[in-house]
């Protein structure tokens, strides 16, 4: 059994994270993509326990109080976490597991997992941040300007992780995921 790892992706929304994680999952099914808590109602087509699960503010705050998540945060109006006992688990059974979570909870998670991989996902500009938002054609007028408020703050962050990969090039940005992933460290220098 291989020794299990702890990766963040984080980037902003819309950035193509989701989609960047379907195809690397597709290509290599062996890695765990944890499944988030959130407060925030399901998006047309989303499933419960697959995308995220989906709890009321109540539950949410029962969870963080019991210590069931590795870590949370608020994101324009709504909860969101990491279940705990799935990660420590799947890490246990020698699982790389992908976190893919916002600003404030990979900075926890460089507290309490400094061996992390965490890598930062950029847009090539935020015109073009906006265009994918609005082309995903799955949030409020209000909802989008609240992702790009933050996302100017969480791409003058993208520093403080080990690695940025700009998708512009889906195929290119999925490359470089993989190539940080599996490649030596000396190699990705
Ligand atoms: P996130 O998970 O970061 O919020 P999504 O994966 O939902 O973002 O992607 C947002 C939109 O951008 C989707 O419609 C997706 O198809 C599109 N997208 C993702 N990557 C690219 C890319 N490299 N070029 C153009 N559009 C992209
Ligand atoms: P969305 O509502 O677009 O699905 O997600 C909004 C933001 O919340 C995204 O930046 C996403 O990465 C982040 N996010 C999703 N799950 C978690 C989580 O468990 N913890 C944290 N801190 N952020 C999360």
């Amino acid at each position: 059994m291989g020794k299990g790892r702890l990766i963040v992706l984080t980037g902003p929304s819309g950035v193509g994270k989701g989609t960047l994680l379907r195809s690397l999952l597709q290509r290599h099914p062996d890695l765990y993509v944890s499944v988030s808590v959130t407060t925030r109602a399901p998006r047309a087509g989303e499933v419960d326990g697959q995308n995220y699960y989906f709890v009321t503010r109540p539950q949410f705050e029962r969870m963080v109080a019991q210590g069931e998540l590795l870590e949370w945060a608020e994101f324009a109006g709504n909860c969101y976490g990491t279940p705990r006992k799935a990660v420590e688990e799947k890490i246990q059974q020698g699982k790389w597991v992908i976190l893919e979570i916002e600003l404030d909870g990979a900075r926890q998670i460089r507290k309490t997992f400094p061996s992390a991989l965490r890598m930062f996902i950029l847009p090539p500009s935020l015109s073009e941040l906006e265009n994918r938002i609005r082309g995903r054609a799955q949030d409020s007028e209000d909802a989008i300007t609240r992702r790009l408020t933050h996302a100017r703050e969480e791409v003058s962050a993208a520093d403080e992780f080990d690695i940025q990969i700009v998708n512009d090039n889906f195929e290119e940005a999925l490359g470089k995921i993989e190539v940080a992933l599996f490649k030596p460290a000396a190699a990705i220098c």
